[in-house]
């Protein structure tokens, strides 16, 4: 099973299977996923379950394609699904909890990456939290 909840635990999803991961780089699912880019993979609708679907909020974003997130924390859930009925559905992989058994496998609108994500391959690695934090007052 393909776990995945959002930060606060209020919505869980757990799906049957998983296939590749694709990471969009467009400013739409940077700002839903809150991230230098969103992570998704897909999942057949029947073959997803839901704990706390009630908590989740719909938002759409364009016409026809609806996303959802967690009302409480705010964890993005779903991607922008085509319209209903569709047989699949968008998963976050940012959600994602435990081994995954599958990788990114492409990157998509990267004509819009974020700069600031790009070029940072120097920037200092630590294992926990990085002890610089109040050197960036600006
Ligand atoms: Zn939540
Ligand atoms: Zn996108």
């Amino acid at each position: 099973m393909i776990e995945g909840s959002c930060l606060c635990g209020a919505v869980r999803f757990s799906a049957a299977a998983i296939s590749g991961i694709v990471e969009c780089h467009c400013s739409m699912c940077r700002k839903a996923t809150g991230g230098h880019a969103g992570f998704f993979f897909v999942a057949m609708r029947d073959e997803v379950t839901w704990q706390g679907a009630d908590k989740l909020t719909r938002y759409e974003s364009s016409p026809g394609l609806v996303r959802s997130f967690c009302a409480r924390c705010g964890t993005a859930m779903t991607g922008a699904n085509l319209k209903m009925p569709d047989e699949t559905i968008i998963l976050t992989a940012n959600a994602l909890e435990g081994e995954v058994p599958a990788r990114v496998i492409a990157q998509e609108y990267c004509a819009s990456k974020a700069s600031w994500a790009e070029g940072h391959d120097g920037a200092p690695r630590t294992e926990g939290g990085w002890p610089g934090w109040e050197s960036l007052r600006p």
